[in-house]
C-alpha cells in the first residue's frame, strides 16, 4: 500500500477550524487508499509565545529547559489532530518524537536527527490508522528531549518519510507553494511548478523560510520527492526533486533575503602572518558562524579583513575579538549593523558569466550600495542596508523577469 507523509505547519493548524480542515485533507488521502503518517507543528504562534514566556521568567534559561518547554507546543497539536480525525470516523493515534522513534544528537535547540525507528508508526499504519507525530523534536541517547531548530518540523517530516519508506513527503503550508521570492513581500512573485533540490537548498539556506534547509538536504540524500502544498486550497503546489525540466533562458530562479546581518572589519598596522586563521579559529571555537569573508591586502595600505555574521552572534563575536586582541595582533575592530543579505539563485548561472554584473547594475540603478559580495556556482549574494532590502528584492525580481517564470 502506498504511504505518504503529510506535514502541517503552524498556520495550517492555528485553530479548531484549521485542525478540522487538516483532518479532512488527511481522511481524503486515506480514502484514496493511502497509509498516512502526519507530522505537525505547534499551533499558530505557540512556539514564539512559549519563548517569550520563558524570557520573562528566566532571560537566560538553559537550552535543555527551553527544549522541554517548546516541545509541548507540538504535543498539543498532535493530540488534537488525532482527536479530530477520530471524531470524523477514521482511526488515528498521536506520538511524541520519542514515541515515534526519532533519535537525535544531544545539541539542545539545534539537534540533528541520527536515526528514526519507524516500527511503532508502521504498526499503526499497518493496522489502518493514521499516525500523527509531533514535529521539531526528538530524544537523545540519554533520554533527553531535544528540538531541531526553528522551522524544524519540515525535517522531522522528511526523516519520518524516509524511515517508513513513503513515496513522497507533502509539506502543507500557508502559501500556494514555492515562489520565485517571498510572495508576502513581492506581490509579483510567481509560483514555481518545480524546483531542484540544489536550488531549493540554496534558497532556504539564504533565507527563504518556506522550508527548513536540513529537510531538503535529507530529501536530496534519499531522493525523497518533496511537495510544498497549500493547506487552504486545492492547489497542486511545487515539487522539489533532483532533475527538473529546464525552461530556456532560466538563469535565475529565485531571490532570497535575510535581515539582521552585521559586518565586522578588523584592521592591522602591519602585514600579518597567520593571524587570519587565528581570527576565524577563535570565532569557530565559540561557535560563531561566519558567512562572507573579504580580505584586502594592498601594498602601502593597512591590511584588513571584513566578515559578516548574524546579529544573534554579534555580542559573542565582539567579545571573542576583545578577549583575544593581543594574541590576534590587530589594531582596531569596527562594525556595521542594520545590514541584510539579498541573493539570487539559479543553476543556469554556471554557464552565464554576466549574471553578477547584471545584478550589480540593477542595484546601482536602484541606488542601493553594495557592502559585500559572495558567489558560488548557483548563487550571488550581496550585503546591503536593511532599509533598502525590499527595494533590492523588487529590483532583482524585475531585472531577471521572474514574474514570467512558471
Ligand atoms: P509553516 O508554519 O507552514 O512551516 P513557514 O512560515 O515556516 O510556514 O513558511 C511559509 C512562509 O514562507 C510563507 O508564509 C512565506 O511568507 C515564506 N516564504 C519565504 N520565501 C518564500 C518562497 N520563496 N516561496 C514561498 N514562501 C516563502
Ligand atoms: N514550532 C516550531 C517553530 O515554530 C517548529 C516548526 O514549526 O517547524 O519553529
Ligand atoms: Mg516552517
Amino acid at each position: 500500500m502506498e504511504r505518504v507523509v503529510m506535514k502541517f505547519g503552524g498556520t495550517s493548524v492555528a485553530n479548531e477550524e484549521r485542525i478540522e480542515k487538516a483532518a479532512s485533507l488527511i481522511i481524503e488521502e486515506v480514502q484514496n487508499g493511502k497509509q498516512v503518517a502526519v507530522v505537525v507543528s505547534a499551533m499558530g504562534k505557540t512556539t514564539d509565545n512559549l519563548l517569550s514566556l520563558a524570557g520573562e521568567i528566566h532571560p537566560d534559561a538553559t537550552e535543555r529547559e527551553l527544549d522541554m518547554l517548546l516541545t509541548t507546543g507540538e504535543q498539543v497539536t498532535a493530540s488534537l489532530l488525532a482527536m479530530a480525525i477520530t471524531a470524523k470516523g477514521a482511526a488515528a493515534k498521536s506520538f511524541t518524537g520519542w514515541q515515534a522513534g526519532i533519535q537525535t544528537d544531544s545539541l539542545h535547540s539545534n539537534a540533528r536527527i541520527e536515526n528514526v525507528d519507524g516500527n511503532k508508526v508502521n504498526e499503526t499504519l499497518n493496522a489502518g490508522g493514521v499516525a500523527v507525530i509531533t514535529g521539531f523534536q526528538g530524544i537523545d541517547t540519554e533520554g533527553e528531549i531535544t528540538t531541531l531548530g526553528r522551522g524544524g518540523s519540515d525535517t522531522s517530516a522528511v526523516a519520518v518519510a524516509i524511515a517508513i519508506e513513503a513515496s513522497s513527503c507533502d509539506i502543507y503550508t500557508d502559501v500556494e507553494g514555492v515562489y520565485t521570492t517571498d510572495p508576502r513581500v513581492i506581490e509579483e512573485a510567481s509560483k514555481l511548478t518545480e524546483i531542484s533540490y540544489d536550488e531549493m537548498l540554496e534558497l532556504a539556506n539564504l533565507g527563504a523560510g518556506v522550508l527548513h534547509p536540513r529537510a531538503i538536504e535529507f530529501a536530496k540524500n534519499h531522493q525523497m520527492p518533496l511537495r510544498v502544498k497549500p493547506a487552504h486550497t486545492a492547489g497542486q503546489g511545487t515539487i522539489i526533486k533532483e532533475e527538473i525540466e529546464m525552461e530556456t533562458n532560466l538563469i535565475v530562479r529565485g531571490v532570497a533575503f535575510e535581515e539582521d546581518i552585521v559586518r565586522i572589519t578588523i584592521m592591522y598596522d602591519t602585514p600579518y602572518n597567520g593571524s587570519l586563521a587565528n581570527v576565524f579559529t577563535a570565532l569557530a571555537e565559540e561557535h560563531v558562524n561566519v558567512d562572507i569573508i573579504v580580505q584586502t591586502i594592498m601594498e602601502g595600505e593597512q591590511p584588513s579583513v571584513s566578515f559578516s555574521i548574524k546579529n544573534e552572534d554579534f555580542a559573542k563575536a565582539m567579545s571573542v575579538l576583545e578577549v583575544n586582541k593581543e594574541h590576534l595582533g590587530y589594531k582596531r575592530a569596527d562594525f556595521e549593523v542594520g545590514l541584510a543579505k539579498v541573493s539570487i539563485v539559479g543553476s543556469g548561472m554556471v554557464s552565464n558569466p554576466g549574471v553578477a554584473a547584471n545584478m550589480f547594475d540593477a542595484l546601482r540603478i536602484a541606488g542601493i550600495p553594495i557592502k559585500m559580495v559572495s558567489t558560488s556556482e548557483i548563487k550571488v549574494s550581496v550585503v546591503i542596508p536593511t532599509t533598502q532590502m525590499n527595494e533590492a528584492v523588487a529590483a532583482l525580481h524585475k531585472e531577471f523577469a521572474l514574474e514570467q517564470i512558471r
